[in-house]
Formats: C-alpha cells, sequence, structure tokens
C-alpha cells in the first residue's frame, strides 16, 4: 500500500483525490489530512480514512480534534502545515494547498525525501529555482498534478533527453475569452466564477478568468521541464480535450487528450509510472465533431504577458506576480476592486520592483510579504 499524505484534502483537488483513494481500496494509505477552515469536512474525512497526522489552520480547532480523536496527532497553523509535509510516514505528498502557504510545505516534504505530486502551482512560480534543486538533491520525484504538465509530463515519457521544439500549452480561454478590454471592464465576480469547463477552487477560477493561471502554467512548465520561455506557447484549446502537447525537434507532436476531470492527472501521479484502472467518462469525438484552436489576445489579457516578463526578467519578478496575483484575486473576489484592477494593479507594481537575485527561502518570503502587506494598504484603484 502506497501510503500518501494530503495537504489541502478539503479542497477542489484535495477531495477528488480522496475519491481516487476510496475507489481505489487496498491500494493507497492515507496518513496526513489538512486543511483550512473546513473543519467539519476535515472530521468526516478522518473517520472515513483514518489518517496518523491532521493539521487544520486555527488553534481552536485543533484542540477540539484532539478531544474529539484521541489517537490521532492533531497540529495547527503555519508550524504545523510545515511539521505535517515532513513528519508523516508517507511515500508521497500530494500538495493540494492554494497559494504560497505551499512552499514551504512542499520543501519540507522534499527534505525528508518524500515524493511530492504537486497541484499548488504557486509554489513553483515563486520558488521554482529552490524547489528544483531541493528535489535533485533529495533525488526525490516530483509529479505534477496540474493537468497541461500532466500532459506534458506523460508526453515525455520514453523520450527523457530528446530535444524539444515545443511546448503547446493549452487553455480554454475562460469565461471572457474573446472579450475587448471594454467588455472586461464591466465583468463581475459571478461571472468570473463561472469557468466553462472545469469546477475549482475560487483563487484559480478567477486566475482562469484573468488568464493568470496560464501564466503561472507557464513559469511552472519553465521549472518543471526545465524549458526556456520562447519555446513555452499558449494555445487556446476551447474544448479543453487536449491537455497540453510536446513537439520535437523530428517533428513530431506528442499530445495527450481526456475529458476534463482533474481525477485523471490525480490519478497518474499517484500511481506512476503504473496506470490505475477508473471509470471515468470518455472523448466521444463523433459527439466532439470539432476541436477549435486560437491565440490569446495579450492586449487585453496581459496577465499572460506580465508572466512571461516577469519569466524572462527572472530574479524576484515571479514572486512578486505571484504576491501581488494573489492579493488582488482576494481583493477582487471581496467586491473591493474590479477585475480589471488585479492586472493594472500588478502591472504597477512590477513596473516599480527593484528586483533582487540568487534569493534563498527567506528572501523569498521577505519579498512575498512585502507585496501583501504593501497592497493591503493601496486604496485607490
Ligand atoms: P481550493 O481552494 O479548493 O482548496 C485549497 C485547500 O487549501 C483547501 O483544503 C483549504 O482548506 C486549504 N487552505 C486554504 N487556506 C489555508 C490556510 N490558510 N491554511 C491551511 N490550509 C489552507 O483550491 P483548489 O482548486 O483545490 O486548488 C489547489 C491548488 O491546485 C492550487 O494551487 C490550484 O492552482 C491548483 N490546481 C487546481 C485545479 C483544480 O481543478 N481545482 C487544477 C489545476 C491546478
Ligand atoms: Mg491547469
Amino acid at each position: 500500500m502506497k501510503k500518501i499524505g494530503i495537504l489541502g484534502s478539503t479542497g477542489s483537488i484535495g477531495t477528488q483525490a480522496l475519491d481516487i483513494i476510496k475507489m481505489n481500496q487496498g491500494r493507497f494509505r492515507v496518513t496526513a489530512l489538512t486543511c483550512g477552515k473546513r473543519v467539519d469536512l476535515l472530521e468526516s474525512q478522518i473517520l472515513k480514512f483514518h489518517p496518523d497526522i491532521v493539521c487544520v489552520e486555527q488553534e481552536a480547532d485543533a484542540l477540539r480534534l484532539r478531544r474529539q480523536f484521541p489517537k490521532t496527532e492533531v497540529l495547527w497553523g503555519k508550524e504545523g502545515l510545515k511539521q505535517t509535509a515532513a513528519q508523516a510516514d508517507s511515500e508521497m505528498i500530494l500538495n493540494a494547498l492554494v497559494g504560497m502557504r505551499g512552499l514551504e510545505p512542499t520543501l519540507k516534504a522534499i527534505d525528508a525525501g518524500r515524493d511530492v505530486a504537486l497541484a499548488n502551482k504557486e509554489t513553483l512560480v515563486a520558488g521554482g529555482a529552490i524547489v528544483m534543486r531541493a528535489v535533485e538533491e533529495r533525488g526525490v520525484r516530483l509529479i505534477p498534478v496540474d493537468s497541461e504538465h500532466s500532459a506534458i509530463f506523460q508526453a515525455l515519457q520514453g523520450n527523457e533527453g530528446q530535444k524539444i521544439r515545443r511546448i503547446l500549452l493549452t487553455a480554454s480561454g475562460g469565461p471572457f475569452r474573446g472579450y475587448t478590454l471594454d467588455r472586461l471592464e464591466r465583468v463581475t465576480v459571478e461571472q468570473a466564477l463561472r469557468h466553462p469547463n472545469w469546477s475549482m477552487g475560487s483563487k484559480i477560477t478567477i486566475d482562469s478568468a484573468t488568464m493568470m493561471n496560464k501564466g503561472l502554467e507557464v513559469i511552472e512548465a519553465r521549472w518543471l521541464f526545465d524549458v526556456e520561455p520562447d519555446i513555452i506557447n499558449v494555445v487556446v484549446q476551447r474544448e479543453s480535450i487536449i491537455h497540453s502537447m510536446v513537439e520535437f525537434a523530428d517533428g513530431s507532436i506528442m499530445a495527450q487528450l481526456g475529458m476534463p476531470d482533474m481525477r485523471v492527472p490525480i490519478s497518474y501521479a499517484f500511481a506512476y509510472p503504473d496506470r490505475l484502472v477508473n471509470h471515468f467518462e470518455g472523448v466521444d469525438f463523433f459527439q466532439l465533431g470539432q476541436l477549435h484552436f486560437e491565440s490569446v489576445d495579450l492586449q487585453v489579457f496581459r496577465c499572460l504577458g506580465m508572466a512571461y516578463e516577469a519569466l524572462k526578467l527572472g530574479g524576484s519578478y515571479p514572486v512578486v506576480l505571484n504576491a501581488a496575483n494573489e492579493v488582488l484575486v482576494q481583493q477582487f473576489l471581496e467586491g473591493k476592486i474590479s477585475f480589471i484592477a488585479i492586472q493594472n494593479t500588478i502591472e504597477k507594481v512590477l513596473e516599480q520592483h527593484m528586483p533582487r537575485y540568487d534569493m534563498d527561502l527567506d528572501d523569498i518570503l521577505e519579498i512575498d510579504s512585502e507585496i501583501r502587506e504593501r497592497l493591503s494598504v493601496w486604496e485607490q484603484r
């Protein structure tokens, strides 16, 4: 039985991961579960999966859980999350946390010699260099869960070391595909939360609407596959059937296709290099009829262009891009700023940034909190 710890078990990815584990009885054992505020859901997960260790955000919740589950080790807060990643007796940690809070637990899991199944893309955007260095030093596997990166990872199987001409990173285009800047000015939170193809947590759903999600994924691909930004091309594939493609030096293109269902890449990460048997819906090509391809209008969806720019400039720019985006997406969700203010403000913050290079973890965390503090007091946007 493969022992897996799940960070962020109450979220969209976390709950789908537990579905996979439930469907494959006897194959996996859950060692750890963690959540932020959804302690009620965590309680039912503890009853079903009997983890050795759990972690919640608040101390009060942890103390209550300790009384309720005396056989389970219960931790809380940021330190608890790091400890859970390192301490749980796991072969693999699935990081399904949202945001920068995933960085330190990822590093702890790697340091402890665990393989990491990574959904938490913000980790690689902010800390790509140090995470990949740690992976190399500890000789563990970092397996992508993000559907595009899982597709690329799958296309690369058996082609290791071959020259890659292009990575074709596919995008659905989100709910505002084809919009002009003018129309984007007037969109609401409710509209932005209505993704055409995927049902996901609110942060990534807004990122998909601004196309920052694709920008974060370009940076994620750069680190996971050690490729230059210039060969990563974003292709809008409206139906989200082709999850991404790799073009090799000989002109061959390998693609991975399937219905938009995150349980497939999660299964692949859990069982790699094996494949699990499942009964999820397959693609009906006759019903589908056609697949559509288009480019992204970078004048409208400026987040994507800014992400490329931040990646090329390097150093602390991607940390700033990510931190500003996290704060602004939250402010948009709370109704404090407009949709378009997300990209306008990130642009200003990047312009004003004095970059730093060769950062260690402390530098990254310091820059991240500087940006968060600054944006929390900025008012007029
Ligand atoms: P989500 O918001 O649904 O879940 C996030 C999880 O993190 C929850 O368990 C939540 O309790 C926990 N969490 C939140 N705040 C916390 C805090 N302060 N302390 C401790 N735990 C906290 O998010 P999601 O959609 O599952 O996405 C998770 C990650 O996976 C993101 O990085 C996202 O970009 C990536 N991803 C998600 C999908 C998807 O389909 N949902 C697809 C690809 C990549
Ligand atoms: Mg994705």
